[in-house]
């Protein structure tokens, strides 16, 4: 049985070595040097080709070597019924709890601001927005927003979060379904956007839904570029609609060169770092997982293609 990485754009030494510690006798191959693909039976994967796994006619496993799966599920051209799964690991929401909460911080606590002042050796105290006067909007109560919506809570902000079915999260507000979208947004000062990519969420940032937040509010996208409509944004900025923009993640990536991000000085963009997963942490749980496949046991963390996630 032999296990492929898939990840033209991504660099593999570390998940080979982390991989290898684990079981020494892996037979680890890195696409596109597959040798005999009718022995690749795993696959390790992030923005493979489409149409590739059909080459793999043994495959028993596509594991995404992220915590999303849409850069498998929009091939539309995947093998039936090859399990998919992605990766659930404490220290990537710890990594994602520590971006959001320093977005949220660096808004109520004007650190950009200071920090243009500071270039000017201007000396201007700015009143802070209370923690407690700025209720969070979370998009997406799953392993990353749901410790996200901890942390933040007990930092001392009001959090409400929105999600497909409902939750019970102590100390926070919890609101599920398409119907309670516009109560959530109405309340939400900060909104976040921790959802995966799905027919349903593609494009949810948008126009209409900025419109529905409080005036001034500000925006988090740690999710997907896809689920906002970039021209809305700047839009929205402009006419003060929404104060600012954190954006972890874009349509296209790397952002190009001529984008209008770059240069607003309401936006505050970062390289998609905000939970980046690490070969030394999860390399133990895709071992098992490839084990499980070898030995016909229920793999984890696989999801639902129809949900999308
Ligand atoms: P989960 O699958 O654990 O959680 C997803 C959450 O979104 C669930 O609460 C789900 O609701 C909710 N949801 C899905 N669809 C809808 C909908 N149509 N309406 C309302 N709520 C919906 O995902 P994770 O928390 O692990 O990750 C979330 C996303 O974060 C990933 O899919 C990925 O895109 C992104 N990500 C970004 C990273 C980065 O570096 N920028 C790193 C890692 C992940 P329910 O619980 O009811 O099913």
């Amino acid at each position: 049985m032999a296990f492929l990485i898939i990840a033209p754009d991504t660099k593999v030494t570390s998940w080979v070595k982390h991989l290898s510690l684990l079981d020494p006798g892996i037979d680890v191959r890195i696409w596109p040097d597959t040798g005999d693909a009718d022995e690749i039976e795993f696959a390790l994967s992030w923005h493979h080709p489409s149409g590739e796994f059909n080459k793999y006619k043994n495959l028993k496993c596509i594991a995404s070597l992220g915590a999303g799966v849409d850069h498998i599920l929009t091939d539309p051209n995947l093998p039936a019924g090859v399990p998919i799964t992605r990766v659930v690991e404490h220290s990537m929401a710890q990594s994602m709890s520590e971006y959001v909460v320093l977005g949220v911080l660096n808004h109520c606590r004007q650190f950009d601001a200071y920090r243009t002042d500071q270039s000017k050796k201007k000396w201007q105290p700015r009143i802070p927005q209370l923690a407690a006067d700025m209720r969070i909007g979370i998009m997406g109560l799953g392993q990353l927003g749901t410790d996200v919506a901890n942390k933040l809570s007990t930092l001392g902000f009001p959090v409400s979060g929105w999600s497909q079915t409902f939750k019970n999260i102590e100390g926070v507000d919890c609101l599920a379904g398409a119907d309670a979208l516009d109560d959530f947004l109405s309340q939400a000062s900060i909104l976040i956007c921790m959802l995966p990519l799905t027919p349903k969420t593609r494009g949810i940032l948008n126009h209409d839904t900025f419109d529905k937040l409080p005036t001034g509010a500000y925006v988090i996208n740690v999710a997907r570029g896809q689920h906002l409509i970039e021209k809305d944004l700047l839009a929205a900025l402009d006419s003060g609609r929404l104060s600012g923009a954190c954006l972890d993640v874009f349509a296209v990536e790397p952002l190009p060169q001529t984008h209008p991000f770059w240069h607003h000085p309401k936006i505050i963009v970062t390289p998609h770092i905000s939970s980046i997963t690490f070969a030394k942490a999860v390399a133990p749980q895709i071992i098992e997982n490839y084990k499980c496949a070898q030995t016909g046991k229920p793999l984890l963390n696989v999801v639902d293609p129809k949900k999308g996630y």
